[in-house]
Protein backbone atom coordinates (compact mmCIF):
# COMPACT_ATOMS: atom_id res chain seq x y z
CA UNK A 1 0.00 0.00 0.00
CA UNK A 2 1.17 3.21 -0.73
CA UNK A 3 -0.44 5.37 1.56
CA UNK A 4 0.16 3.87 4.50
CA UNK A 5 2.48 5.00 7.79
CA UNK A 6 3.06 1.64 9.05
CA UNK A 7 4.14 0.20 5.00
CA UNK A 8 6.32 3.18 5.15
CA UNK A 9 7.93 2.34 8.15
CA UNK A 10 8.02 -1.24 7.06
CA UNK A 11 10.19 -0.05 3.76
CA UNK A 12 12.20 2.24 5.87
CA UNK A 13 10.76 5.21 4.30
CA UNK A 14 9.97 6.84 7.69
CA UNK A 15 12.02 6.62 10.57
CA UNK A 16 10.63 4.57 13.47
CA UNK A 17 13.17 3.06 16.66
CA UNK A 18 12.62 -0.70 14.99
CA UNK A 19 13.21 -3.59 18.15
CA UNK A 20 12.54 -6.38 15.80
CA UNK A 21 12.24 -7.56 12.37
CA UNK A 22 12.18 -10.53 10.27
CA UNK A 23 10.97 -11.05 6.46
CA UNK A 24 7.39 -11.20 8.15
CA UNK A 25 7.19 -9.03 11.03
CA UNK A 26 9.06 -5.69 12.22
CA UNK A 27 8.60 -4.00 15.82
CA UNK A 28 8.94 -0.31 16.90
CA UNK A 29 8.87 1.96 19.72
CA UNK A 30 5.77 3.45 19.53
CA UNK A 31 5.64 7.33 19.51
CA UNK A 32 4.07 8.77 21.90
CA UNK A 33 3.90 5.52 24.61
CA UNK A 34 1.12 4.80 26.86
CA UNK A 35 3.13 2.83 29.57
CA UNK A 36 7.22 2.26 29.88
CA UNK A 37 7.51 0.11 27.37
CA UNK A 38 5.09 0.69 24.52
CA UNK A 39 6.01 -1.61 21.02
CA UNK A 40 4.20 -2.02 17.94
CA UNK A 41 4.39 -5.29 16.01
CA UNK A 42 3.07 -5.31 12.77
CA UNK A 43 3.28 -7.70 9.51
CA UNK A 44 5.29 -6.30 6.61
CA UNK A 45 1.87 -7.24 4.55
CA UNK A 46 -0.34 -4.85 4.51
CA UNK A 47 -3.36 -6.19 6.41
CA UNK A 48 -6.28 -3.07 7.63
CA UNK A 49 -6.95 -4.90 10.93
CA UNK A 50 -8.00 -8.28 12.31
CA UNK A 51 -11.62 -7.88 10.95
CA UNK A 52 -9.66 -7.80 7.32
CA UNK A 53 -7.47 -11.10 7.99
CA UNK A 54 -8.13 -14.54 6.54
CA UNK A 55 -7.13 -17.71 6.75
CA UNK A 56 -3.88 -17.33 5.46
CA UNK A 57 -3.04 -14.84 7.88
CA UNK A 58 -3.46 -17.65 10.81
CA UNK A 59 0.66 -18.07 10.88
CA UNK A 60 1.50 -14.33 10.62
CA UNK A 61 -1.23 -13.48 13.40
CA UNK A 62 0.52 -16.20 15.83
CA UNK A 63 4.19 -14.79 15.09
CA UNK A 64 3.06 -11.68 15.64
CA UNK A 65 2.24 -12.82 19.53
CA UNK A 66 5.15 -14.72 20.01
CA UNK A 67 7.28 -11.81 19.02
CA UNK A 68 5.27 -10.14 21.17
CA UNK A 69 6.39 -13.44 24.23
CA UNK A 70 9.68 -12.98 23.15
CA UNK A 71 10.04 -8.88 23.76
CA UNK A 72 8.24 -8.94 26.78
CA UNK A 73 11.19 -11.51 28.21
CA UNK A 74 13.88 -9.82 27.02
CA UNK A 75 12.50 -6.46 28.99
CA UNK A 76 12.00 -8.76 31.86
CA UNK A 77 8.13 -7.37 32.14
CA UNK A 78 7.79 -10.42 34.94
CA UNK A 79 4.87 -9.01 36.89
CA UNK A 80 2.74 -8.87 33.18
CA UNK A 81 1.99 -7.38 30.32
CA UNK A 82 -0.80 -6.68 27.77
CA UNK A 83 -1.22 -7.41 24.00
CA UNK A 84 -4.08 -5.54 22.49
CA UNK A 85 -5.36 -5.49 18.71
CA UNK A 86 -7.78 -2.28 18.58
CA UNK A 87 -10.02 -3.25 15.67
CA UNK A 88 -11.98 -0.09 14.16
CA UNK A 89 -12.07 3.39 15.55
CA UNK A 90 -15.10 2.48 18.04
CA UNK A 91 -11.80 0.46 19.99
CA UNK A 92 -9.42 3.45 19.05
CA UNK A 93 -7.75 2.02 16.23
CA UNK A 94 -5.94 5.06 14.34
CA UNK A 95 -3.90 3.67 11.74
CA UNK A 96 -5.22 1.03 9.47
CA UNK A 97 -2.52 -1.36 9.02
CA UNK A 98 -2.68 -4.31 11.69
CA UNK A 99 -0.65 -3.78 14.52
CA UNK A 100 -0.12 -5.94 18.08
CA UNK A 101 0.34 -3.13 20.70
CA UNK A 102 2.57 -4.50 23.48
CA UNK A 103 2.44 -2.80 27.04
CA UNK A 104 4.20 -3.50 29.92
CA UNK A 105 6.08 -1.94 32.75
CA UNK A 106 3.11 -0.80 34.62
CA UNK A 107 0.29 -2.11 36.63
CA UNK A 108 -3.03 -2.16 34.25
CA UNK A 109 -6.92 -2.32 34.95
CA UNK A 110 -9.67 -4.49 34.22
CA UNK A 111 -11.66 -3.85 32.89
CA UNK A 112 -9.83 -1.29 29.67
CA UNK A 113 -10.75 2.32 28.86
P1 LIG B 1 -4.06 2.43 17.21
O1 LIG B 1 -4.67 3.65 17.85
O2 LIG B 1 -4.39 1.13 17.90
O3 LIG B 1 -4.33 2.38 15.73
O4 LIG B 1 -2.50 2.58 17.42
C1 LIG B 1 -1.71 3.41 16.60
C2 LIG B 1 -0.48 3.71 17.38
O5 LIG B 1 0.50 4.18 16.48
C3 LIG B 1 -0.66 4.79 18.46
O6 LIG B 1 -0.33 4.25 19.73
C4 LIG B 1 0.32 5.89 18.01
O7 LIG B 1 0.95 6.53 19.10
C5 LIG B 1 1.29 5.11 17.15
N1 LIG B 1 1.98 5.88 16.11
C6 LIG B 1 1.43 6.74 15.23
N2 LIG B 1 2.37 7.22 14.39
C7 LIG B 1 3.55 6.64 14.76
C8 LIG B 1 4.89 6.73 14.28
N3 LIG B 1 5.24 7.52 13.26
N4 LIG B 1 5.84 6.01 14.91
C9 LIG B 1 5.51 5.22 15.97
N5 LIG B 1 4.26 5.07 16.45
C10 LIG B 1 3.29 5.77 15.86
ZN1 LIG C 1 0.16 -0.68 5.50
Amino acid sequence: MTDCLFCKISQKQIPAKLVYEDPEIFAFEDIQPQAPNHILICPRKHVASLTEATAEDASMLGHLHLVAAKLAKERKLTAGYRTVFNNGPGAGQSVFHLHLHLLGGRDFRWPPG
